[in-house]
């Protein structure tokens, strides 16, 4: 079955940084981060229905402006997560506009600050000229959960999930993981096969198979003459098909450290696909660490150790221009452990 999320990057690997994904099914789309989106079309930005701020690095969220113009006279309630200090950092963009005219606009930005301490939200509306109003946190839906302090989930919208890991960028800069529920679909050849008919009890399987409920679980069908009888979920298994979520994980802005790594690689875990930050080569390990960002071998060993199956490096400094090839291979080298066993050898001193 083709994947729910169709994801690329805002901006080439040299660009500012930013991860548009499609929820293909419902229409509408995810955004991590606020680089320059000066590229993307308008229609797609308006997709938009949450946006996930790693940290307000000028480069991460620059864009805000172009998000805010665009949505500004629509009907729409844009939720925006972000790490500590967000609140100020949006009342702050919006506080250097006038806001006489936007009396009538429905406009709502929708604001949670994300830290270890757990969550604060905030409402602008453009009716009030985005005076900055707390709210109570969104709660989540019963049975969702929560994550730990340092690896919060964020959202729980029922075809996705998203779950963030709180870093240190020298300031707390978040990572993200995006992914959805297992799809569970009935074969109707095999329910027909069977002598079952479709109906609401089909709904009911799918959650006592979602339940983990045991193989002795007695469920309600409904056969093709319609009428009714009880059959172990057992013998029902086979007439639905299974197929893991997907899951996208983004990485930006943060250093190999241990404090780091404990909190990245359970939300990672097994990423189909990991975006990840790649700013310098292993021979410009000092500036990375200096500038709290991870080198490409780094940026690979992180994809290997959360068993990510694919991997998609980007956010490169300026200074290779020409050689961003050279980032490319020296992560895709560490991502398939054929990295220079020096560098491993002390990329494994520190995990
Ligand atoms: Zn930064
Ligand atoms: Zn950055």
């Amino acid at each position: 079955m083709a994947s729910s999320f169709a994801s690329r990057l805002v901006n080439g690997p040299f660009g500012d940084p930013g991860l548009l994904v499609e929820l293909r099914w419902q229409g509408d789309a995810v955004l991590f981060d606020l680089g320059r989106n000066d590229g993307l079309p308008a229609a797609e930005l308006l997709k938009v229905s949450h946006v996930f701020v790693s940290h307000t690095h000028m480069d991460h969220f620059i864009g805000f402006d172009r998000l805010l113009r665009l949505f500004l006279n629509r009907d729409r309630r844009l939720f925006l997560h972000g790490p500590e200090g967000i609140g100020d950092c949006v009342a702050g963009k919006l506080s250097g506009y006038v806001w006489n005219l936007t009396d009538g606009y429905p406009f709502v930005f929708d604001v949670t600050e994300v830290t270890t301490a757990g969550r604060r939200r905030w409402i602008f509306a453009a009716a009030t000229g985005f005076a900055r109003e707390e709210a109570e946190p969104l709660p989540l839906p019963a049975g969702t959960d929560p994550g730990t302090p340092g690896t919060p989930v964020l959202v729980d919208a029922g075809h996705f999930r998203v779950r963030a890991a709180i870093t240190d960028h020298r300031i707390p800069c978040l990572a993200f993981a995006l992914d959805e529920p297992t799809h569970l679909n009935v074969d109707p050849e095999r329910l027909a096969a069977a002598g079952f008919g479709p109906g609401r009890w089909l709904a009911l399987l799918k959650d006592a198979l979602r339940d983990g409920r045991p193989d002795d679980a007695r469920i309600a069908v409904q056969r093709l003459d319609r009428t009714q009888a009880e059959v172990t979920l057992g013998e029902l298994r086979s007439l639905v098909r299974v197929t893991a979520g997907q899951k996208i994980g983004y990485v930006v802005d943060t250093r190999f450290l241990p404090a780091n790594l404990a909190v990245l690689l359970p939300v990672l875990h097994e990423a189909d696909l990991l975006y990840c930050e790649s700013p310098f080569l292993d021979e410009d390990r000092d500036q990375a660490a200096m500038r709290y960002h991870l080198t490409a071998a780094e940026a690979g060993t992180i994809a290997r150790m959360a068993r990510a199956r694919r991997l998609k490096v980007f956010h490169y400094s300026p200074r290779y221009q020409g050689r961003g090839d050279l980032l490319r291979s020296e992560a895709d080298a560490a991502f398939r452990g054929r990295l220079d066993p020096g560098v491993l050898a002390e990329l494994g001193a520190v995990a």
